[in-house]
């Protein structure tokens, strides 16, 4: 079947700047620009191939620890993605695995032992913890050199100060960072001054996500005028601040939160929803992101669910390794 050809939306064609983008530009395509996560997670790893090569001269691994408790299957299959893509890399990634049973008191313990271990890159912790741990308490024990996935306190604080998207002083999370690479690399847009909405307010994912959209460019940032919606904010006023948003990120965990009547024409919306469903159709199990798969034919730019910021949030982690081997300096005999 012929492609249509179809001119940019008046918002594309506004916030265009690239230079081979000036004017009315023709598109093959008569929905939404695809932002392939796999693409834009091998541009953030290929920007660190001079760093790896220069690490692999001083016969330097960055070396990624994840400690897994118990036996999750979520867990497992996002641990799988790390190893898979880590050893794609040329990071090494060896996952701890302990009971469901182990203590606060063991655990902090074996925290303390990869702190000190200089062969030891980055450690992180995958989320969620059985019960009987305290996740503040857990995470917080990972030194911030070594904080990867960039949620301590201190690591978090850090990005209130400024987005170190370069990793000279802290790590920032591995979601928002994501989220901020695809904004900058994949949506070719002058974001100054623009507006946002980010559906969630997590520790974690929503807040720093909406903090490094709202950031100064100066201090890493987009510029952009945010608002954060939450499980809280009344339907209507969720629908007035997506209808004036020209950036939407959602990473609500609900799905067809955002529907197409409610998006701006051309918009750019970044999907960081992973939910699992039930196909109605196979009764086999999917994965879907916050946003109605309708908004394709509405929006500018929008990442898919799944294969959308999932790979990207990989390649940050490994990303922040990278730089947390180079911050390091230390050396490992291979
Ligand atoms: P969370 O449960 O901690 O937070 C969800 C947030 O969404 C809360 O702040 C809540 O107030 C808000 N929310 C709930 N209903 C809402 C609504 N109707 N409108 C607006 N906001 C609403 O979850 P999280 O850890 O922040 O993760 C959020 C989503 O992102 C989940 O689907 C998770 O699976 C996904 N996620 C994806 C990646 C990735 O790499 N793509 C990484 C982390 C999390």
């Amino acid at each position: 079947m012929a492609t249509k050809m179809k001119q940019l939306t008046p918002l594309q064609q506004l916030l265009c700047r690239n230079k081979h983008c000036q004017g009315p530009v023709m598109i093959k395509r008569n929905k939404a620009i695809v932002i392939g996560g796999a693409s834009a997670a091998s541009k953030i790893l290929g920007r660190l191939s001079g760093d790896l090569e220069n690490l692999n001269k001083l016969n330097i691994i960055p070396k990624l620890v994840p400690i897994v408790i118990g036996n999750v299957a979520e867990s497992q299959v996002y641990i799988n993605h790390k190893v898979k893509a880590a050893a794609k890399a040329g990071v090494d990634c060896s996952v701890q695995h302990y009971p469901n049973e182990i203590t606060q008191v063991e655990l902090l313990e074996k925290i303390h032992e990869l702190n000190q271990d200089p062969s030891v890159h980055g450690i992180i912790v995958q989320l969620p913890l059985p019960q009987h741990l305290d996740e503040h308490i857990i995470c917080n024990a990972v030194f911030t050199s070594k904080d990867v996935d960039g949620f301590t306190s201190s690591s978090l604080g850090r990005l209130v100060q400024g987005v170190d998207s370069d990793c000279k002083a802290s790590y920032v999370p591995c979601t928002p960072l994501a989220v901020l690479k695809i904004l900058q690399h994949d949506v070719d847009i002058k974001f100054k001054g623009l507006n946002a909405c980010v559906a969630g307010r997590s520790h974690n994912v929503g807040m720093p996500i909406a903090m490094i959209l709202s950031h100064d460019a100066i201090k890493g940032g987009l510029d952009l005028t945010t608002t954060i919606c939450h499980r809280y904010t009344p339907p209507e006023k969720f629908a007035d601040a997506v209808s004036k948003a020209d950036v939407i990120v959602t990473a609500a965990g609900v799905p067809g939160l955002v529907k197409p009547e409610i998006v701006k024409p051309g918009a750019v919306v970044v999907d960081v929803g992973i939910n699992p469903i039930i196909n109605p159709d196979t009764g086999k199990r999917k994965l879907v992101g916050d946003v109605h798969p309708d908004v394709a034919e509405v929006a500018g730019w929008m990442t898919p669910v799944p294969g959308g910021v999932g790979p990207c949030t990989v390649a940050c982690l490994l990303h922040n390794t990278v730089l947390a081997a180079k911050n390091s300096g230390t050396h490992r005999s291979t």
